[in-house]
């Protein structure tokens, strides 16, 4: 994530072209019901809105962490990392935001059967995904195991969910992990975040903040395979839509102090200090405010979300 990004974006092509020879609409499906990878079609307008977007997030994540100065204590070091959350998105979008002059790496999931067949088709070596979603304990095993170049999981709510990631991590193909978990430190380790439900409401996922630390010692002491990253929260919604960074938000406090207590009562500090993994499309800025290190946006860069039924990969 840089801030030069901008200067190397493209205009779109001019569009009065398509208005003397518009393509028929079944041509236009095909192009995105393509099967074959090598062959997955980008609408050059559609790759435009979507670079735009994403320049535009970066550029205000750039702006609310330069607000921040002089940084605060809990200030992150490292830049904040900008989960692309492309749910329900298809294949060619997400390949379009990999492609130059992007070149964005992370994106955000919440389905395990659609993050599989993407991380089949997408014809990209190097993209770094992230588990955001609700998770099943029948779908740890496969999600931990098979979805090649899955960077983190960041939904662990369970000791038995944590035990089946460590599990699935363990049966991956030989050499796989390795390449592609994208270490640079030579660390194999499957990278987790303890979702924390952070609103106290009953039907959010999440484990209780009280209950947090112990299940942070439970990963670190049982899951040889598991590295702790950090702590996730969603938020309420309505409490997400008062946000402003002037404003403080309730979740991301709990969340805040939620890590603190942990790091004191896991004796963390340092390299294994953990990140927060808080912010969305309406509230990104109040998160960065708070001390986010991560945040996961997705409608804001690739629009509105099909409903489930309709949503198509390629
Ligand atoms: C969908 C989703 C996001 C992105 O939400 P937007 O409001 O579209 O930015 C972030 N985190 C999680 C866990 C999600 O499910």
């Amino acid at each position: 994530m840089s801030a030069d990004t901008t200067t190397t974006t493209t205009p779109p092509p001019a569009t009065t072209t398509t208005t003397t020879n518009p393509a028929p609409p079944s041509q236009q499906e095909e192009s995105i019901s393509s099967s074959s990878p090598s062959e997955m079609s980008i609408s050059p307008s559609r790759a435009a809105t979507l670079i735009s977007n994403l320049t535009s997030v970066t550029t205000r994540i750039i702006a609310a962490t330069a607000s921040l100065d002089p940084a605060p204590p809990t200030h992150p070091k490292n830049p904040i990392r900008l989960v692309a959350v492309s749910k329900l998105k298809p294949a060619s979008d997400i390949l379009a935001l990999h492609n130059p002059p992007t070149l964005h790496v992370h994106f955000g999931e919440n389905y395990v059967q659609e993050l599989l067949e993407k991380s089949r088709v997408i014809p990209a070596e190097n993209i770094r995904w992230h588990f955001i979603g609700g998770l099943q304990s029948n779908k740890c095993v496969t999600l931990a195991r098979d979805v090649k170049g899955l960077w983190a999981v960041e939904s662990v709510d369970t000791e038995k969910k944590a035990t089946l990631l460590d599990k699935g991590w363990g049966e991956r193909e030989r050499g796989e992990s390795n390449s592609s978990s994208h270490h640079d430190d030579g660390d194999d380790r499957l990278r987790v975040f303890v979702q924390v439900n952070t609103s106290g409401e009953e039907s959010k996922a999440g484990v209780d903040p009280a209950q947090t630390a112990k299940l942070c010692a439970f990963i670190r002491e049982k899951c040889p395979r598991l590295k702790l990253q950090g702590l996730m929260t969603i938020g309420a919604i309505a409490r997400s839509k008062a946000t402003t960074s002037e404003a403080g938000n309730e979740d991301f406090v709990c969340l805040r102090n939620t890590r603190d207590t942990v790091c004191k009562e896991l004796g963390l500090e340092g390299d294994e200090e953990l990140e927060l993994s808080m912010g969305m499309s309406e509230d990104f800025e109040g998160a960065i405010a708070m001390g986010s290190n991560e945040v996961r946006v997705g409608s804001t860069i690739f629009g509105e979300r099909p409903p489930k039924a309709q949503a198509k990969v390629v």
